[in-house]
């Protein structure tokens, strides 16, 4: 066969190469081998020639090809060494004439070599090495052959230089993936890396029915640590607590960071559910043992939640919010401990989030009403006032308590706008029974006020508002908070609390006796009014110490110039008991249930008595 069609057939071997995925080292052997059918040859090889890297042969047609390509490398002499260092080919018809490589010619004559003939691999300026021909007799190659051969050594060298390009962008890929799929300060996988091993073994749960647990670790107070000694002592901490995470695992297990202080374990093939309580100890443990950072001495805890794969389970991003769910309980009861999802409260607080939904806009629906109940003097049974509270009459759940419904309103932003409301419709209910038979004229009117409420933006001058857009006497209007106002922001309270009174409004301290019961806020705070929560009341019957509260906190509001509430008052014998104590006012079953405007308008013209409203307290009096 000529050695044209032949060229051509290797060069379209060559430019397959391009298009397939194949390896530097395959180009080269496929080179050597082709070569030598081409050409009037006895062996080829390919040494590949580096800048700072010493010569090293990658391919050899035979034995005796990679004998000499091995003998030019170890000597860093030779043909090959020659063409690569010129830039031109080498032709060496006789071996025995040759002169310029005193090391190389005498090994390889002794060898068998006889005529060689090596030519660059040239990519532009560069040269990556040398083609090297051999033969074991002597003779030129003719003119057409020497050209042949500087084209495959040519279209070598660019394949080559391809391929290298392609390794080094496969190499590149592997790393920025592993960048993408880790965590930059503690080097563990991270989010995403973590969903696609948990959707795996999500797969491999269902398949081999043995458990996956995911617990989610979060740091408890880890802001105080960043607070406290620095962002970079933080990180260092988390660097730590990674590698404690990382050495508390088994083997196959992931641990990932999500984000700030917050890790996720994925542990698969357990045998039990009781397995995860176990390793969510054992990393509880390993986190409580202190820490030496930048010579401070740092304590820890953490909270673990833990959830597992199972029927229903499909995704991997809810096995993570249910296991953050769990998180959240453990920290909810105190924190440094571990939570397996509780699914009855998970599904409370779902409950929640639609109730907040169903709320938004229940105002305008018309879904919202207020219930009234008497507050009575406790000396003759006169109706002094009458406290508002709120009802929500929601169509998917039926009418919903305030205890429910003002901490969702809180946490949905839609406290102002509904006590607003309230507010609103107490003043104008407030005229109703002023206007009703009775003529009953001074009943005072009592407002809850959350604390999100009284903090709110332009709430003085909101009550303000309404109370003059309803004609309304300012002192006949009480609000009532609780101690949980100066919790968060005691300064401000007080601005507020201030702006109020220069209102006229009374101010009255609820459900005293519960959370703090500081006496000092009755001091320092412009209040009016201290209203003794009724647990207190309902002691008082059955517990002497609670009397002795009652009957100290009476004494002490009375000293402070205010006038005292019982609230919840049930039983006659409470009432006398408060009565005994100097108690001013009441509010109760005993007296009356909370009702509607319209109801209370009607028990007004019932016991209407010039002007003023009375309730039987029948044995108070005896
Ligand atoms: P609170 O202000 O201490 O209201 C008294 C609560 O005790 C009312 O419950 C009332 O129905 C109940 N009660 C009255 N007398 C008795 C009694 O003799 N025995 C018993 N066991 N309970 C009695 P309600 O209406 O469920 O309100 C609960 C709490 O919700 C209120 O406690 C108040 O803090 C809050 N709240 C009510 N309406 C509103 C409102 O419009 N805005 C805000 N922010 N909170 C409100
Ligand atoms: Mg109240
Ligand atoms: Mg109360």
């Amino acid at each position: 066969m000529s050695e044209e069609p032949l060229l051509s057939e290797v060069l379209s071997e060559f430019a397959h190469t391009l298009v397939t995925d194949f390896p530097i080292q395959g180009i080269l052997d496929h080179l050597v081998v082709r070569i030598v059918d081409v050409l009037p040859i006895t062996a080829a090889g390919v040494t590949i020639i580096a800048p700072g890297v010493a010569p090293h042969y990658l391919a050899a047609s035979n034995e005796s090809a990679l004998q000499f390509e091995r003998l030019q490398t170890e000597l860093g002499e030779g043909p090959c060494l020659e063409a690569f260092e010129t830039g031109s080919a080498v032709a060496i018809a006789d071996l025995r004439a040759e002169t310029r490589f005193p090391r190389f010619t005498p090994r390889a004559l002794e060898a068998g070599l006889a005529a060689v003939f090596t030519f660059p691999l040239r990519d532009g300026d560069e040269r990556l090495g040398a083609l090297d021909l051999y033969r074991d007799r002597t003779g030129r190659l003719n003119a057409t052959a020497m050209k042949t051969a500087q084209t495959l050594a040519d279209v070598a060298a660019a394949y080559l230089h391809n391929a290298q390009a392609r390794e080094d962008l496969h190499d590149s890929v592997i790393r920025s993936r592993e960048i993408a799929l880790h965590d930059s300060l503690t080097g563990l996988p991270n989010r995403i890396l973590l969903l696609e091993r948990l959707d795996h073994a999500m797969l491999r749960s269902r398949r081999t029915n043995r458990l996956a647990a995911v617990l989610f670790v979060d740091l408890d107070q880890f802001k105080l640590v960043n607070d406290r000694y620095g962002h970079s002592v933080g990180d260092e901490l988390l660097i730590a607590v990674a590698e404690r995470l990382s050495s508390t695992l088994r083997p196959g297990d992931t641990v990932a960071r999500m984000s700030g202080d917050e890790f996720v374990i994925l542990c698969e093939d357990l045998d039990g559910h009781l397995l995860a309580g176990e390793i969510a100890a054992r990393v509880g443990a390993a986190i409580a043992e202190p820490f030496t950072l930048s010579g401070h001495e740092i304590g820890i805890s953490a909270s673990v939640g833990i959830a597992f794969s199972g029927p229903g389970k499909q995704l991997s991003e809810h096995l993570i919010a249910e296991a953050d769910t769990a998180m959240y309980q453990a920290k909810r009861r105190g924190g440094a401990r571990h939570q397996i999802v509780n699914l009855q409260e998970q599904a409370r607080s779902e409950h929640l989030v639609e109730l907040e939904r169903e709320l938004d806009g229940a105002a305008s629906r018309g879904e919202l009403r207020t219930v009234y109940q008497p507050v009575v003097d406790i000396g003759d049974g006169r109706v002094t006032g009458v406290e508002a509270l709120l009802r929500w009459d929601s169509p998917a759940q039926g009418v919903v308590p305030p205890s429910v419904l003002i901490p969702v309103a809180e946490k949905g932003g839609l406290i102002t706008e509904i006590g607003q409301w309230v507010l609103e419709q107490a003043c104008d209910d407030r005229h109703r029974w002023k206007h009703a038979e009775s003529d009953v004229d001074q009943i005072a009117v009592s407002i809850n006020v959350s604390a999100h409420q009284l903090m709110s933006a332009g709430y003085a001058d909101n009550v303000a508002a309404v109370v003059a857009g309803a004609n309304t006497d300012p002192t006949l209007v009480t609000l009532e908070m609780t101690e949980s106002v100066f919790i968060h922001d005691a300064e401000r309270a007080l601005v507020v609390l201030n702006e109020l009174k220069c209102l006229g409004v009374l101010l009255a301290l609820d459900d005293f006796g519960t959370g703090y019961s500081s006496l000092s806020y009755l001091k320092r705070f412009p209040f009016d009014i201290v209203k003794i929560d009724q647990g207190f009341v309902f002691d008082m019957g059955h517990d002497p110490a609670s009397f002795a509260i009652v009957s100290a906190i009476i004494d002490l509001a009375h000293t402070l110039g205010l006038q005292v509430v019982a609230e919840g008052v049930e039983t006659v014998i409470q009432c006398a008991d408060l009565a005994s104590l100097g108690c001013d006012v009441c509010q109760g079953f005993y007296f009356a249930r909370p009702m509607s405007a319209d109801a209370l308008a009607a028990l007004f013209s019932q016991h209407a008595v010039n002007g003023s409203v009375f309730l039987p307290t029948l044995a108070i009096a005896s």
